[in-house]
């Protein structure tokens, strides 16, 4: 029998090597036809009695990926209607096309013939689940090689049956751990946990897998043998007694409650461990179908992986440009963030002159590189040619000619409207008729600096976050006459150092620091009404922003606030800004010399490590505090979010985002919007655009008129509009990946 997405080839001893391989894809995957196919291998390989036993693995560099975007968006879009098709019984067909995977894969490991997995690269999710399910799993122990179930970060769990394999593999902690945080292991770390047999160098790994049939694996997992004890003894143990109470307040700890598929985790272990296999596997199935009906799960799979992916993949960009192959790219300005910039783009392949007033300030942009290229072959991330490789092709340099054959200049240069016009006609003075420039500035309008351009449609702005290095979002700016062949060469770029762009129209503060700006100011606000600063920075963690607002205005530097403030007030008038806000930050700055992280005294001090910053006492001072008792957390924690959300809502409405995916992934890789929401426009579509605005109305009138709803939403929660039904990514014009 011959299958699409299968080579079987049985070798004189009987052994059946299946290839998964899946034609036009760079990545297997669990999808409908894998599904089938696999199903009908297990068939094939028990009903021949020439095969003595069978070793799967991949025939491309990775092993899989696990399921696919389409087959759990399918989920979804099954269940919304079988919602309206039949609601009694939506639940039910869901719970049992959700057991199909947990079905196959038991299908397997009790099909009388011993399996194993020959994982050759990265295995993900279900192929791990599916992994795990084999008698034997045999592991390379190539760098690039990781195992993980990372369901979780995408606001669902392992539900083929990971969540019950794993602690009958390993303890139940680090069973717990590994799942609760999606965390990749290396083949050793998964070795030493249980969870693998063997690790092997690459070229011995087929060998292996097949000599583990050879010498008699036996077919049977050890929780279908008698007898089975659990590691660590199960749930009624004393270890147990202590280990439970303290899982259930670390997940609280670190997620505040706001991810049910993480909880769903340790309740299927709980439950699962008591019970026997099947029934632990219904288990499992259940909890599974109740979070695929989540709000969380899906805003949370669309944004962080179906969406993430699109643009990734270029969903924004133009068609029929051709591909920018860049062969050059020229960074103007070697400093903080010229430098990191450097690097990514080296990183990402492409040779890079890195440009300074002088030789001196070039070499200093590069010292940069050799420092985090030494860190990364220290941590075994580079080796030592490819470290060697990334340098030499960073070339520091004082002179623009230098910049003739760049396809790209990026200039990071001060943040000042001369000092860019001039850099911007020196550079333009070297480069080719067709290269696009590109600037970085943070709160400098594109189209403004586009004026000092000779060719505005080749201008357009690129802006990093900073640190770079770890930052995957990248803004992509659009002036009014920016040209569709500097998008793409844009887009291509970012592609290239395989960060994810967002495509923004030109605007003051552009969309993710709009948004960020509007966090901090909350914040502010909250302050100047005697709001304990702890109680603001607690609330915006519980609402599950990554960092406080107080907290993240001391690491993009207070000085930075009080210069947009003033940037405003001159270019807008006193209207533009909250007067209270300015004193408090001019009291900050001016009077009391706190900005932030960089100088060591901000909203927090920063004592000398090993210590930890804490808040600084004398803001308490600042303001007549409220009694804590008095305020409602939860008041708080909508607040922080509202604004936000508010604000990204207006960029919508302004045009300055035009597509929602682009709000919701950017706010989360820009800023942490809190993720189990999907994102800024998810969290509104998420509770509906009636509820958003109910609520706007009460936090206005409680809390001011910047929560007032915008007319935009009105309208919207009238009709019962959402905004990926209203401004349809996939509509007119904008086409999936
Ligand atoms: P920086 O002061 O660290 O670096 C600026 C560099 O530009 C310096 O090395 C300086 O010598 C060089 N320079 C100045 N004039 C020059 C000229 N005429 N020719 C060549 N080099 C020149 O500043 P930074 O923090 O890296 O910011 C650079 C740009 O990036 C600014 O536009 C800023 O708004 C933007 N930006 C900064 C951040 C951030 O977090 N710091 C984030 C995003 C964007």
């Amino acid at each position: 029998m011959s299958y699409t997405n299968f080579k079987i080839e049985t070798d004189a001893d009987g052994i059946a090597l299946v290839t998964w391989d899946m034609p036009d894809k760079s990545m297997n995957v669990f999808t409908e036809e894998v599904m089938k196919e696999l199903d009908a291998i297990i068939d094939q390989t028990t009903a021949d009695p020439a095969v003595k036993g069978v070793v799967i693995t991949s025939g491309k560099s990775s092993f899989s990926g696990g399921a696919d975007l389409s087959m759990i968006k399918s989920m979804f879009t099954f269940q919304a209607e079988e919602r309206k098709k039949d609601p009694d019984n939506a639940a039910r067909k869901l719970f049992d096309l959700v057991g199909r995977m947990t079905g196959l894969f038991r299908k397997l490991e009790t099909s009388g013939k011993p399996w194993v997995s020959a994982i050759n690269g990265t295995c993900m999710g279900g192929a791990f689940e599916m992994s795990l399910a084999c008698h034997g799993r045999v592991a390379s122990n190539a760098k690039s090689v990781k195992i993980a179930l990372p369901e979780v970060k995408v606001g669902i769990f392992p539900g083929a049956g990971g969540t019950q394999r794993v602690p009958r593999l390993t303890n139940t902690q680090d069973a717990l751990q590994m799942m609760t945080t999606g965390s990749s292991l290396t083949p050793a770390r998964a070795k030493a946990m249980g969870l693998v047999h063997e690790v092997v160098d690459p070229d011995k790994l087929i060998e292996a897998a097949k000599a583990m049939i050879k010498n008699g694996l036996k077919p049977v997992q050890p929780w279908d043998e008698k007898g089975f004890k659990l590691p660590g003894g199960g749930i009624w143990t004393p270890a147990s007694a202590q280990l439970w109470p303290a899982a259930s307040g670390i997940l609280r700890r670190e997620t505040y409650g706001n991810y049910p598929g993480a909880i769903a985790i340790l309740k299927c272990v709980y439950e699962g461990l008591q019970v026997p296999f099947d029934t632990a596997l219904k288990i499992e199935q259940r909890y599974f179908t109740e979070i695929l009906q989540t709000t969380e799960a899906f805003s949370m799979i669309r944004s962080l992986f179906v969406s993430m992916q699109e643009l990734g993949k270029g969903a924004r960009r133009p068609a029929g440009v051709p591909k920018t192959e860049l062969k050059k790219v020229g960074v103007v300005g070697a400093g903080f963030m010229g430098a990191s910039i450097a690097y990514v783009t080296a990183a990402g392949g492409i040779p890079v002159t890195l440009i300074d007033r002088d030789m001196e300030a070039a070499e200093k942009g590069k010292t940069h590189s050799e420092g985090l290229v030494k860190d990364a072959i220290g941590k075994g991330r580079l080796t030592k040619e490819e470290g060697e490789a990334l340098l030499s092709r960073i070339t520091p340099s004082a002179d623009y000619g230098d910049l003739r054959d760049a396809g790209l200049v990026i200039e990071a240069v001060f943040e000042d409207r001369q000092v860019k016009k001039d850099v911007i006609e020196k550079v333009e003075a070297v480069i080719a008729e067709d290269a696009i420039f590109a600037s970085n500035t943070s709160t400098l309008p594109i189209t403004g600096l586009a004026r000092n351009s000779k060719r505005p449609d080749r201008f357009i702005g690129i802006h990093f976050f900073s640190p770079v290095e770890k930052m995957m979002l990248t803004e992509v700016i659009l002036g009014k006459e920016t040209g569709d062949r500097a998008l793409a060469a844009a887009l291509d770029y970012v592609a290239a150092i395989r960060k994810t762009p967002i495509v923004v129209n030109d605007t003051r503060g552009f969309y993710v620091n709009r948004c960020v700006f509007r966090y901090i100011h909350e914040a502010y606000d909250m302050l100047i009404e005697g709001v304990p600063p702890a109680m603001i920075e607690n609330a915006a963690k519980m609402a599950g922003m990554p960092v406080g607002p107080l907290s993240l205005n001391d690491e993009v530097a207070i000085d930075l606030s009080q210069k947009i403030l003033k940037a405003a007030v001159a270019d807008l008038g006193d209207k533009a800004v909250d007067l209270r806000h300015m004193a408090l930050i001019d009291k900050m700055v001016d009077e009391l010399d706190r900005r932030g992280r960089k100088n060591g005294k901000g909203f927090y001090e920063y004592p000398a490590k090993p210590a930890r910053k804490y808040l600084w006492p004398g803001l308490k001072e600042l303001y007549p505090q409220k009694d804590a008792g008095e305020i409602e957390v939860g008041v708080l924690k909508q607040r922080l979010l509202v604004t936000i959300a508010l604000e990204a809502a207006r960029t919508i409405e302004e045009g300055i985002v035009t597509d929602p995916r682009e709000a919701d992934v950017g706010s989360i890789l820009g800023f942490g919007f809190a993720p189990y929401t999907g994102g800024t426009l998810s969290y509104i579509d998420g509770m509906g655009a009636k509820a958003f605005v109910e609520l706007c109305e009460k936090l206005a009138a409680d809390h001011g008129d910047h929560f007032r709803p915008t007319p935009l939403l009105k309208e919207m929660a009238e009709k019962g509009e959402t905004f990926y039904g209203r401004f349809d990514p996939y509509g007119a014009g904008q086409k999936a990946a």
